[in-house]
């Protein structure tokens, strides 16, 4: 021991980024390696965050500050599980933390699921925003009535992309396959529609104000179930529950404009049943009461026309390079999976909160870490050099940091003129630009 403690990061997102930068600080000389399966770096940061929140985006210049840090190396294009294991991966690092998180839209368990028209939220925010492994998920958008299952923000971010213009887009990166669809779609009323009543959302007040914008639908609630006040142990939840309340008395003020689409925001809904023969055609809700907050079952059923469900009920992991997978996370105690082996981000607590929770969740695990590995790496490990061999002798085309800036240039130059960017949306595009340029 004594020798730099050489580390492979798995997974460039968020959690990921924020792991490597608390290296950076509390292990100036230590080797960081961060592996990514998409030839892009930054995760949900590219593929999840809606396209026309690119303040939310500009996060990522944070992250640049720390690839471009000279003990720190991306390596794109390499997929955990598929092009390299554990077992190698722990041969050439002193330690591996996993940062993958949650690829799998959670399921609704309800019968119907399998039937053309219905698509997890993750499924149809990777399409419409670029994800190169699900260009082609979503074939069409010729559809009526679409329902949104979810009271987070993700739901919100799904309903206002839906209903968006060319215009409203005009400054966004929406990829050109999505806004074909999304802007010609015939789409008259989306609804989003969550289990418990209004006070009990997970919108942030910001997004939900957002709906204010859109030029061509009119968003409606129904008033008679907002309750006047509600108060929670906590006094951030209460306040925003409030403001949301208060936001959604006005829309509840709305009428329907019959020359706008429509966004209802609907509560106290259970879907029990997809309707239709292969493809859907309306969605059954039980109605539910809530007793001290929680949702209750009435008994009594409503049917909702529908031609394209999305649910926004969350994400979990599936096993990938058999890693032990419990509850939709890896299981792990305070990050630490095995001896060399860290988990941090979603993959380690689940998807909930926001960007900036993963900063002190990734500090915190870092710290495990540097306790852990206080007596430095193992000279033995080779590291970066070692990675470098195994990619050469399997054939394994891997993508630098200046790789993705040539990218990033490509994508800023051929953008529109209000538009930040107009993305690669195939991963053979941006290897065929990078042969071309070496
Ligand atoms: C649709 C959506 C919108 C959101 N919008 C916001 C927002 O506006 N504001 C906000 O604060 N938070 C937002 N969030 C939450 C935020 O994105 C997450 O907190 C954050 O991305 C979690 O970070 P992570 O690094 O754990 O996971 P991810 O961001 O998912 O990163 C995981 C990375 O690992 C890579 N990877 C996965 N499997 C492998 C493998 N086998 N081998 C190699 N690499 C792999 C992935 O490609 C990805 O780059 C949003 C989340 C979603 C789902």
């Amino acid at each position: 021991m004594g020798g730099p403690l050489k580390v492979a990061i798995i997974g460039s997102g968020p959690a990921g980024m924020y792991t490597a930068g608390a290296f950076n600080s509390s292990c100036p000389g230590c080797e960081i390696d961060i592996l990514e399966k998409l030839a892009t770096p930054y995760g949900l940061i590219r593929t999840g965050v809606a396209p026309d929140h690119q303040t939310t985006k500009n996060v990522s210049r944070a992250y640049d500050k720390i690839m471009e840090n000279e003990n720190v190396r991306f390596v794109g294009n390499i997929s955990f599980g598929d092009d390299i294991s554990l077992e190698t991966l722990k041969s050439l690092y002193d330690v591996v933390i996993l940062a993958i998180g949650t690829p799998k839209d959670r399921e609704l368990g309800i019968p119907g699921e399998d039937k053309a028209g219905v698509f997890g939220a993750q499924v149809f925010v990777y399409w419409y925003n670029g994800h190169p492994e699900y260009r082609d998920a979503v074939p069409h958008l010729e559809v009526k009535n679409a329902i949104v299952i979810g009271n987070g923000n993700v739901a919100l971010d799904v309903a206002r992309v839906l209903l968006s213009t060319e215009d409203e887009m005009r400054d966004s990166d929406l990829v050109d396959h999505a806004g074909d669809h999304i802007f010609r779609s015939p789409v008259e009323h989306v609804r989003v529609i969550g289990r418990r009543g209004p006070e009990h959302a997970q919108f942030s007040t910001k997004e939900l104000s957002e709906f204010k914008d859109l030029t061509t639908a009119v968003t409606t609630t129904d008033g008679s179930i907002i309750p006047d006040h509600y108060e929670t142990d906590d006094p951030k939840t209460t306040k925003v529950a409030n403001n949301n309340l208060e936001l959604l008395r006005d829309y509840a003020a709305n009428k329907p404009d019959p020359h706008k689409r429509l966004l209802s925001l609907d509560f106290c809904l259970s879907p029990t049943h997809i309707l239709g023969e292969e493809t859907i055609e309306a969605v059954r809700f039980e109605k539910n009461r809530i007793e001290g907050n929680k949702a209750v079952g009435t008994g009594e059923f409503v049917d909702y026309p529908c031609d394209l469900l999305v649910t926004c009920i969350g994400y979990e992991l599936t096993n990938v390079g058999g890693l032990p997978v419990e509850n939709g996370i890896v299981r792990n105690v305070d990050g630490k999976v095995e001896d060399h082996l860290y988990v941090v981000g979603w993959a380690k607590r689940g998807p909930s909160g926001t960007i900036g929770t993963n900063r002190l969740d990734s500090q915190k695990v870092v710290e495990k870490i540097a306790e852990d590995h206080c007596d430095g790496g193992d000279p033995a490990k080779a590291g970066a050099r070692g990675l470098d061999q195994y990619c050469q002798e399997n054939g394994i085309e891997t993508v630098s940091f200046s790789d993705w800036q040539k990218i990033k240039e490509e994508e800023e130059k051929r953008a529109d003129e209000d538009s930040p960017r107009r993305k690669f949306v195939r991963k053979r595009d941006m290897l065929k630009l990078l042969r071309e340029g070496k």
